[in-house]
């Protein structure tokens, strides 16, 4: 873990939140390289649900609702983590998690369990004391819920159909930490896929299997992922599984969870807000509040195990082995010699064609071998050299990040051979 902390500083990936001020625990920025990989993330993900999935749509909804949403969602009552704490070095635990009466990180006496709210309160409006107190959204789900009937009114989309998004969530964590894991702001996505109650075993399967298939094309190394079946369940849910990173260097941890709801949530919103968010079926005029199957994901919690995934210590090198279509840099392109003109404006012309079209990177700092020991360490996927063969015959040497072996390539078949190596859906 620390070797992924500092590789993702040092070569700016993330960042911790206010750094100059000391940091801020449970916040972080991501650098010039997080960012690449985290849209290239995000695009992947909205795209496959979008435009692979007809019944899809997305939507962006705001981080601040009406304060009754909390109420409504159960989360000012219960969104609670019960915590105990250590009397002598007053670390805190969830309640969960512990056995036994002594504190697990020195010999000191535990409390009693506590209760915790970990919504996090702002106030909207600029009078001292008429402010209203609400809160930032604990989980972007909610926004899904609240406008169900808006989308269902303004589109031809009849049951079964799916609306997602992806934003960020806020939660007072009591205990964050392991990196980007355990954050106090983060970023989920979500599908809510409404369905009749009657075919909810069906769908739940389905997504299930169907999540699990995207993450695994997406990691270096598919097997490390596993599922985990939920035995204790909220009162609402039938069934409820996480999709987990198995080699994590603190365990077996969640990354998206696929979530049973049941009618819990517009039930619970139509009598709040006293709307009827019910739905009827066309066909059969049968009448019924959808039942929800959610699949629930961080966008963080994926970058960070993608990272620890990809991360390679080889013999004299080490290399990050992400997927090309998330890597930040698809390739990069170098003059073999950073003194020789001509090879200079010839790598220069190539670059220049390739950039706006992928996201490539310039570099004549150093010998090769440096900058194919700096490239593999980003993930860069390949490499293009410009040499005296290609003033010759206009083709460049492209290395491969895995393998190492180069192949001669003409100039004019290299964006045709990036675009069909980073296609979105292989
Ligand atoms: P945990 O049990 O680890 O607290 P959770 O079950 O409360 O997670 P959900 O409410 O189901 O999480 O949220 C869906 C997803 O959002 C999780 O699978 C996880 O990937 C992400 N997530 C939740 N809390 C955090 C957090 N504090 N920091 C980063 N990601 C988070």
């Amino acid at each position: 873990m620390e070797k992924i902390v500092s590789l993702c500083k040092r070569r700016g990936f993330v960042f911790p939140g206010s750094d100059i001020y000391g940091g801020l625990q449970g916040f972080y920025d991501y650098g010039p390289l997080g960012s690449e990989v985290k849209n290239n993330l995000k695009q992947l993900w909205w795209r496959w649900m979008t435009r692979e999935h007809e019944s899809i749509v997305g939507i962006d909804g705001s981080i601040i609702t009406h304060p009754k949403v909390w109420e409504a969602s159960g989360h000012v009552k219960s969104f609670v983590d019960p915590l105990s704490e250590c009397k002598k070095c007053h670390h805190r635990f969830k309640a969960d998690d512990l056995d036994g009466n002594d504190c697990p990180d020195c010999d000191g006496k535990l409390t009693e369990p506590r209760n915790y709210n970990i919504l996090m309160p702002t106030e909207l409006g600029v009078i001292e004391g008429e402010k209203t107190k609400t809160y930032l959204r604990g989980e972007a789900c909610q926004n899904i819920y609240l406008n169900f009937k808006n989308v269902l009114n303004s589109s031809r989309l009849q049951i079964p159909f799916g609306i997602c998004q992806i934003g960020k969530a806020f939660r007072n964590e009591v205990t964050p930490g392991n990196f980007l894991y355990r954050q106090r702001e983060f970023e989920q996505w979500d599908l809510q896929w409404f369905v009749d109650p009657k075919e909810a075993d069906k769908w739940f399967e389905f997504w299930k299997e169907e999540r699990m298939n995207w993450y695994k094309k997406l990691f270096t190394h598919p097997e490390n992922l596993g599922f985990f079946e939920h035995t204790k369940l909220a009162h609402y849910a039938k069934k409820a599984f996480d999709i987990e990173y198995l080699k994590s260097p603190f365990g077996n941890k969640e990354m998206e969870g696929i979530h049973w709801r049941g009618d819990w949530d517009l039930s619970g919103h139509s009598k709040y807000s006293g709307q009827d968010l019910s739905y009827t079926n066309p066909v059969t005029n049968e009448r019924f509040i959808p039942w929800i199957i959610e699949t629930s994901g961080g966008v963080d919690r994926t970058f960070l195990f993608l990272m620890i995934d990809a991360y390679t210590e080889e013999k004299d090198r080490i290399v990050l082995k992400l997927d090309p279509r998330i890597a930040p840099y698809k390739a990069a392109v170098f003059p073999l010699l950073a003194n020789k003109p001509e090879l200079v404006s010839k790598a220069r012309e190539i670059f220049e064609a390739l950039r706006l079209d992928f996201s490539v990177v310039w570099d004549d700092r150093g010998n090769i071998g440096k900058r194919y020991y700096s490239q593999d360490e980003v993930g860069t996927k390949w490499c293009i050299t410009c040499d005296f063969q290609t003033l010759e015959d206009k083709t460049v040497t492209i290395r491969d990040r895995d393998t190492t072996k180069q192949e001669r390539i003409k100039i004019n078949e290299l964006s045709g051979f990036l675009e069909d190596k980073l296609k979105p859906n292989a």
